[in-house]
């Protein structure tokens, strides 16, 4: 059985980023970014007015001082010749108009008709945003594996970039067995439950830029699930959730094998999602879940976002952790890294803290339903006391 680290390893080992293609940016929000991004402009793209107010000369202005006023200069308007004695009312973002060193902020003076008498001295540059003071064309706003966050889109629009490359969108197909599984809405029937994995884990792939196709539950039945397998190969990941284990029912090792999947490994030293299954079918990626909700959820968080996020070019691709403490003492059972399902609540100094949940298995929805997250207990950590700085997984 292999370790959580080794299993990453080698489900991350030889992605490589898919093909890019080039989006406007408005379409690349939350995309990564594949190749460096320059600013087209100088920023600011030329010497303007942070204040509304008087283009002046500085030598011209004392408390007390009366200028010529020669005319109004707008954002994005025309410009003027401001001479000895002379000022140009002007406009927050407007360019500095020629001869003009200063800006007399309206606040500091009083107009009247063509004259405006300054309340205030000002020095050479005051108010003024000199061109190229916050970035220079060519200066490097973005480097290949970057997430195009909000704050980075703004940086690079000002700058004058339109479009960026970014690794097309991975393909992720779903599928979720089990012969017991019933849709939502469907009335109650014996020995049936409510399938909830296809919501989860589609949420989880859409919230890091998958698009994902979803088959309809597939009864546990060997043709059904090979046939199932087959067409999601054709996806960059295949995602089959439920009867991965041993049992007479659980179909989808052998449609995995009979479909020419090559086995990575089986099995995996954390609870819950012991039998997570990992292959791979040339560049498809094919993860074989637990069909437990809490099973499927880690296992998803875990490994196979970790996988799109290396698909997608992204220069983390770890999963989320932060760093957290116990609110009471906990530890990893049966020997495995255990996800303990906790209430997550910050304590006076901001650090988050694990309360596992007094329910814990990884069928155990309705203590999901009071939880924030995962505390996680290394295996091998032994029994942990409360304070103990964990890794929380936040969901
Ligand atoms: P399996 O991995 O197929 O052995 O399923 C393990 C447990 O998870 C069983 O109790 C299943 O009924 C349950 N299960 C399997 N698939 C789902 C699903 N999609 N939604 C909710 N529970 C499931
Ligand atoms: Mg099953």
């Amino acid at each position: 059985m292999k370790d959580y680290d080794e299993a990453l390893a080698l489900v991350l080992d030889g992605i490589e980023p898919l093909a890019p293609e080039s989006v406007p940016l408005p379409a690349a929000e939350g995309r990564v970014i594949a190749a460096e991004a320059h600013a087209a402009i100088d920023l600011p793209p030329f010497d303007r007015t942070a204040m509304d107010g008087f283009a002046v000369r500085a030598q011209d202005v004392h408390d007390g001082a009366v200028l010529h006023v020669i005319g109004d200069l707008a954002a994005g308007g025309g410009t003027l010749t401001v001479g000895p004695g002379e000022a140009a009312r002007i406009s927050t973002g407007a360019a500095i108009p020629e001869g003009a060193d200063a800006i007399l902020k309206v606040e500091d003076t009083t107009v009247e008709g063509a004259s405006v008498t300054a309340h205030a001295s000002v020095r050479e540059g005051l108010h003024i945003r000199l061109r190229a003071e916050d970035v220079r064309a060519g200066d490097v706003l973005a480097h290949p594996g970057d997430v195009l966050t909000i704050p980075r889109l703004s940086a690079l629009a000002s700058a004058g970039v339109a479009t960026v490359s970014v690794p097309r969108a991975a393909t992720v197909s779903l599928i979720v067995t089990g012969s017991e599984l019933l849709p939502p809405g469907a009335p109650p029937e014996p020995g049936k439950i409510y399938e909830s994995n296809s919501l989860v884990v589609n949420a989880l792939l859409r919230a890091v830029g998958a698009t994902v196709t979803q088959q309809p539950p597939i009864p546990d039945d060997f043709e059904a699930t090979k046939a199932a397998v087959e067409a999601g190969l054709e996806s960059d990941i295949l995602i089959v959730s439920g009867g991965v284990s041993v049992g007479p029912h659980d179909h989808v090792k052998p449609a995995f094998e009979a479909c020419g999947v090559e086995e990575v490994f089986w099995r995996v030293r954390i609870k819950p999602g012991k039998p997570l299954w990992f292959g791979r079918r040339g560049k498809t990626l094919v993860f074989g879940l637990p069909g437990n909700p809490l099973s499927a959820i880690v296992g998803t968080a875990m490994f196979v976002l970790p996988a799109l996020r290396s698909l997608r070019g992204e220069a983390n691709v770890q999963p989320r952790l932060v760093k957290g403490r116990l609110g009471e003492p906990a530890g990893p059972s049966d020997n495995r890294t255990t996800f303990l399902i906790s209430k997550l609540l910050p304590d006076a100094d901001g650090v988050l803290v694990a309360w596992p949940t007094e329910r814990q298995g990884s069928h155990m929805t309705g203590a999901l339903g009071e939880s924030d997250g995962f505390a996680i207990a290394p295996h091998g950590s032994g029994s942990l006391p409360a304070g103990a700085e964990v890794d929380l997984l936040r969901l």
